[in-house]
């Protein structure tokens, strides 16, 4: 098939991807999101907007990331070679300030003066705290009383970055919670304040523009790998939580001879409840403003989701993924908790590479893989860095003792 011309084509005006996407949004916020949608399809050809993007990845960011051939790793699992994309060296950790820039910089030049957001693990809030803190705007950060507790040492960088954190004491007082209050904020605010959502999901233009802002990923790394080998990899896989990370760096190689699979969740399980593999045991649905596939409880509702990278557990996935899956471009796969666990020690053992447990997923895939090609090549994006998971990991599965030599 020829994809030439799929960027141009998708999503469609009104932000769709085949039957996924669109904007399903409460009357009063309509809008807001035009607003916001005329404002990016605006500044994203000017070229002030994009001369100040590329000279804040290149000079805050650290950009361009490396790509890194994993040879040792490569040699314990036989003959193929696996190469990582290292977003794990992106400035603040991991991809996710890649879009976080991306908006700080649109609600700078739309005029805004506050960003908001929810978050669940506080990756996302610290990303975007570190925008705020970079574009000097204003920023409320909703979070669940009980991730609060477990995740103080986000809690404490959102906070040095000068972020409010608003702690939610409603029903769970988890990442769901954190939703409805920062939805209720942006309701109260749009006027003067952009929510900035943390993937590829939620109401159009958000899929777009999130999208956009990491395909910089699979662009430079399509660039690195062929000037390192002269070749295209043959296969090329991320992890998919709500599918950020996995489409920027997917869509700069859809028109190339390379196979792309995206890697969810296992957790503990195929049983509801104990994994987040939305789109491998999922249907179709809308949640939180989009058509995508999602997990459901009995009554149709976004179901309960379980996965040991917290980064990784929501009940849904980007409307792209759903379409790119439908026309077949890409596969999805899952991994499980102790399989990413496994992949966490071997990185760090055997590279020097402390990967994020979101990561390890797409890590345990392509060792899997590579064992079963015996040959080829396999390029991982390395969507973040372990030290948030260390204390997690050590706690539960020591040093690694228990997980067998290949
Ligand atoms: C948040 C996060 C993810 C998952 O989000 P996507 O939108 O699917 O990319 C993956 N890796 C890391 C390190 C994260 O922080």
């Amino acid at each position: 098939m020829d994809y030439s011309t799929y960027l141009k084509k998708y999503p469609s005006e009104d932000g769709f991807f085949g039957k996924y996407g669109g904007a399903y949004l409460p009357p009063q916020l309509v809008p807001a999101m035009e607003e916001i949608t005329q404002a990016y399809l605006t500044i994203c050809h000017s070229s002030q907007f994009i001369n100040e993007l590329r000279r804040i990845r290149r000079e805050f960011q650290g950009r361009p990331t490396p790509v890194y051939h994993c040879e040792n790793l490569s040699r314990k699992l036989g003959n193929c070679q696996i190469y990582l994309k290292r977003e794990d060296l992106n400035h603040s950790g991991a991809h996710k300030l890649n879009h976080c820039m991306g908006e700080g910089l649109l609600a700078k030049f739309m005029g805004k003066k506050r960003i908001i957001a929810e978050t669940g693990a506080g990756q996302h809030g610290v990303a975007l705290a570190t925008a705020a803190a970079f574009f000097g705007l204003e920023c409320t950060i909703y979070m669940g009383e009980v991730d609060i507790a477990k995740q103080a040492p986000n809690v404490a960088r959102m906070k040095v970055l000068g972020a409010n954190v608003v702690s939610v004491d409603k029903g769970a007082k988890t990442l769901k919670e954190a939703v409805d209050a920062a939805f209720e904020d942006y309701l109260q605010n749009y006027k003067e304040t952009i929510y900035c959502i943390g993937s590829v999901v939620g109401p159009h233009p958000f899929p777009m523009m999130v999208r956009d802002f990491q395909y910089v990923v699979g662009e430079e790394a399509r660039e690195q790998f062929k000037e390192m080998t002269g070749l295209f990899p043959d296969v090329i896989t991320a992890c998919v939580g709500g599918g950020s990370n996995s489409i920027g760096f997917f869509l700069p190689f859809i028109n190339d001879p390379v196979e792309i699979v995206g890697v969810e969740p296992l957790g503990r399980g195929k049983t509801l409840g104990e994994h987040a593999a939305s789109m491998s045991y999922g249907s179709e649905g809308v949640m939180h403003g989009f058509n995508s596939i999602m997990l459901k409880d009995a009554n149709g509702e976004p179901a309960p989701v379980y996965s040991i990278a917290s980064g990784l557990d929501y009940p849904s996935v980007g409307p792209e993924h759903a379409f790119l899956r439908e026309i077949g471009r890409v596969k999805y796969e899952v991994a499980s908790d102790l399989e990413a666990v496994n992949a966490f020690f071997k990185l760090s053992r055997y590279e020097g590479i402390i990967p994020a447990l979101e990561s390890s997923h797409a890590v345990a895939y392509a060792m899997k893989l590579a064992k079963e090609m015996g040959k080829g090549s396999i390029l991982v994006n390395l969507s973040g860095r372990g030290d948030k998971d260390l204390d997690y990991v050590i706690e539960h599965y020591g040093y690694g003792e228990n997980f067998k030599d290949f």
